[in-house]
């Protein structure tokens, strides 16, 4: 399930290409992956709605939520959900149509010419379009729960935030609401290099332990951004590569292999209903 990391590569990605751009067609290939929570309407949807005959204004991202915006204000929120991703082809090159290929957007390049198509692809539909009408509606409908941000989490934040809970820390770390962008993955990652265990309780962490887990957090968060994300099976890039990050993991997905950093074995277990692993050794 893509993660801050995964969406801020994306984000990044699609900037460089779409934004300034003018939005020539949009095809909705499927209606129901595409939401308008304001009016709950399930009538027709004019092209207008997802920006067509309009300037791209912003690419942005809040949490694990993609935000792209168009003139006047309005725009479009992408959740990616499980399986979501979007890809960025040459509009005038022949191929086969993407399987779950949802939604499509033709985008002018200002280069002679030649056109882009953006395309949000989704197997599962645990993701969706959720279409807003202003910054104010973007604001108080669709990212009201979020925490701050993950990225730029400094230790008085995150005291502030986690309060002092009987919950695992894990079980924090995962809630958007407390921090935003931080999923199964990178809780672990950032859990491992801050030597905190997943599941020491809230209340039971002190300002040492707050301060190397804010730092680790940052840390964690900037390097997958730098690699690309990671790839375990559906996050790519818009232009087809896959996140690397996966490849230097400390540890999630390395539960009985060594410790990267003392050589013990990798311990694994549910904290917080998600598969967990740690080092009994380096972190306490
Ligand atoms: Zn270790």
């Amino acid at each position: 399930m893509p993660e801050l990391p995964e969406v801020e590569a994306i984000r990044r990605q699609l900037a460089a290409s779409i934004l300034g751009r003018s939005v020539e067609r949009v095809r909705v290939h499927r209606r129901d992956v595409v939401r308008d929570l304001a009016t709950r309407r399930l009538g027709r949807l004019s092209p207008g709605m997802l920006g067509a005959g309009q300037r791209v204004r912003r690419v942005d991202r809040r949490g694990k939520q993609l935000i792209v915006g168009f003139d006047g204000g309005h725009g479009l929120v992408v959740r990616l959900g499980m399986s979501g991703r979007i890809e960025l082809v040459d509009a005038g090159r022949r191929r086969s149509v993407p399987p779950h290929r949802h939604v499509d957007w033709t985008i002018e390049t200002g280069r002679g010419g030649s056109k882009l198509r953006m395309e949000f692809i989704d197997p599962r539909r645990f993701g969706g379009v959720h279409l807003f009408q202003s910054p104010e509606d973007l604001e108080q409908r669709l990212l009201v729960n979020l925490g701050p941000e993950a990225t730029t989490i400094d230790p008085k934040a995150l005291a502030a935030r986690l309060k002092a809970g009987r919950r695992p820390i894990k079980a924090a770390l995962l809630d958007q609401g407390m921090i935003a962008g931080i999923g199964n993955i990178y809780a672990d990652e950032a859990l491992f290099r801050a030597g905190i265990r997943p599941d020491r309780l809230v209340i039971d962490l002190d300002a040492g332990d707050l301060n190397r887990l804010a730092k680790s957090i940052r840390t964690t968060l900037a390097l997958a951004i730098k690699a690309g994300g990671t790839t375990l099976r559906d996050h790519r890039l818009p232009d087809g590569s896959p996140g690397t990050f996966g490849l230097v993991h400390l540890a999630y997905g390395r539960s009985g292999e060594p410790c990267r950093s003392c050589g013990a074995i990798m311990s694994s277990d549910l904290v917080a209903a998600r598969s967990t692993t740690w080092c009994d050794v380096c972190q306490a």
